[in-house]
């Protein structure tokens, strides 16, 4: 297990559009380990390449249903509407409101390279969308409705 370096807000790599994967190299296969690594021990929903300063278009996802990988992510529909508290590992201790689609279906590739398609609704959704829009350069603070908040660790261990 390693773990990668999250890289902060106001990093210029995580405003760049990512490049597609073409293929799993040894190297790909571990960052996608790391990714998924960094992303329990800091106890996220989610995290996108860029987050670990890696300009390639791969998102790792666990809504506590275990890890989802998505690698080339496109999304092919959207539909509803949700309201709701979002957070990012780039911009730790905040949070804001954002109005994202309640509904995603989106096609990827797993680590194996197999194509496939995922539907989600609420926070599968909500996940999906703020990772991918990640591989386009795009953070959540530019949807965000109102303030952002402090987010408070009440449960959290250290
Ligand atoms: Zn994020």
């Amino acid at each position: 297990m390693a773990l990668r370096q999250i890289r902060i807000q106001g990093d210029s790599v995580l405003e760049k559009v990512c490049r597609p994967v073409e293929k799993i190299s040894p190297r790909i296969a571990t960052l996608i380990e790391d990714m998924i690594d960094t992303m329990y021990e800091n106890n996220g929903v989610g995290l996108a390449a860029p987050q670990v300063g890696v300009l390639r278009r791969i998102a790792v996802i666990d809504v506590g249903e275990g890890p989802i990988v998505l690698v080339n992510p496109v999304v092919l529909e959207t539909s509803g509407e949700q309201t709701g508290e979002e957070g990012c590992l780039s911009l730790p201790g905040k949070s804001g409101q954002v109005t994202r689609p309640n509904y995603a279906k989106v096609r990827a590739f797993d680590a194996e390279m197999n194509e496939f398609e995922i539907e989600g609704e609420e926070l599968l959704a909500r996940a999906l969308l703020h990772e991918i829009d990640h591989l386009d350069g795009h953070m959540y603070t530019e949807l965000v409705e109102g303030p952002l908040h402090d987010v408070t660790y009440d449960e959290e261990e250290e």
